[in-house]
């Protein structure tokens, strides 16, 4: 844990990009003049109320800029239906959240092209994906700071560098591959028959049985969560095909292919800013499980999220999403050896 660097946000809002570009200062960067620089991030789905603002960008980018690199700001098309699934509609929720290129001072991309298409297939070699699929953004870019909101997740139970390099990557087929495991569970009693979850499934799964219920064919059903994720009843959880380890593992074998590719030319930073229970690719407003704590700096994703995780308490993170397997995710590290230490030891 010695490459790890922390500065403690206080005060307002608006004073924390004071201490993000404090610990930029300090960060050891591999970057060249005239490399092209991508910083991976998440600018929020649509009525989502917890993402970052594009402050922390914009300090990111003039960073880059001093160096005298040539910084964009990307993100890949998401697997359901809303603000993010295709390009055009996902750069226009960025203008939403202020992520211009006019504001940031440089260019805005959706990095797997405008109809998700630009993909290329890498190798992973591993047990369930011997390669991955992702945003061709991978091999056409000398660098990468993967800026990463830390928070809480439906499935993943956190979500920080190693998400926003797995999913955050991944194209759409990959991201389906990774959530094929999930399928919705309704709790009847919560159900105020509103037809939402019938209307945004993609792929007609879920209909409505004779008293306006929705049921969900399993087998029809691509797993993208979408329904779970837009029930403004909280009326519909993940039933796993499997156990939810499988999940886990899939999320870090395509993290640890895209950083066999990226490693040595990527910096991280983890923001534990507006620390949510949930994703900021779920709309509405979700409770804060702690205060503002401030931004981390690092040079491996899985170690900057444990040591992220023992900063806030991994046990916040468990009382809002009980029951699930998120430590697999260190373990299964471990044992690919994608980070062959145990980040957690003697923490949790
Ligand atoms: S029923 Fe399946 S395919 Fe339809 S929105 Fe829900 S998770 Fe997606
Ligand atoms: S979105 Fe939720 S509340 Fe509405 S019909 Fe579906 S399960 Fe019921």
């Amino acid at each position: 844990m010695t490459d790890i660097l922390f500065r403690k946000v206080k005060g307002s809002a608006d004073l924390y990009a004071k201490e993000l570009s404090s610990l930029l200062g300090d960060l050891k960067s591999p970057f060249k003049k005239g490399d092209a620089v991508g910083i991976k991030l998440h600018w929020g789905e649509k009525g989502n109320h917890s993402y970052l603002p594009p402050d922390y960008a914009r300090e990111i980018a003039q960073w880059l800029h001093k160096q005298g690199t040539k910084p964009f700001v990307f993100d890949t098309t998401a697997l359901y239906s809303g603000g993010r699934r295709i390009a055009s509609d996902s750069l226009k929720t960025a203008q939403e959240h202020g992520y211009t290129e006019k504001f940031l001072g440089c260019p805005v991309i959706i990095a797997d092209g405008p109809e998700g298409r630009d993909v290329a297939d890498i190798p992973a070699g591993f047990k369930h994906f011997k390669t991955v699929q992702v945003a061709s953004v991978v091999e056409k870019t000398d660098g990468f700071v993967i800026f990463s909101h830390f928070k809480g997740h439906m499935a993943a139970v956190f979500g920080g560098a190693i998400k926003n390099i797995s999913m955050g990557f991944a194209s759409r087929a990959q991201k389906q591959r990774m959530h094929s495991d999930a399928r919705p569970y309704m709790k009847k009693e919560k159900c105020t028959r509103c037809g939402i979850c019938v209307e945004v499934c993609p792929s007609g799964a879920a209909r409505p049985d004779d008293e306006g219920y929705p049921i969900y064919d399993h087998d029809t059903c691509i797993g993208c969560a979408q329904c779970i994720a837009l029930c403004p009843e909280m009326a519909l959880k993940i039933l796993w095909n499997t156990e939810d380890k499988i999940f886990q593992e899939k999320l870090i074998e395509t993290a640890a292919a895209v950083w066999k590719r990226i490693a040595g030319r990527a910096v991280m930073i983890n923001a534990l800013i507006n620390i949510a229970t949930e994703c900021d690719c779920l709309p509405g407003e979700h409770p804060m499980m702690s205060p503002d704590l401030g931004f981390m700096g690092g040079y491996h994703p899985v170690e900057i999220d444990a040591e992220s995780l023992n900063l806030i308490g991994a046990e916040l993170f468990e009382r809002a999403h009980p029951n699930m397997s998120w430590q697999r995710q260190f373990e299964y590290a471990r044992e690919t050896g994608f980070y062959p230490h145990d980040p957690l030891r003697k923490r949790t």
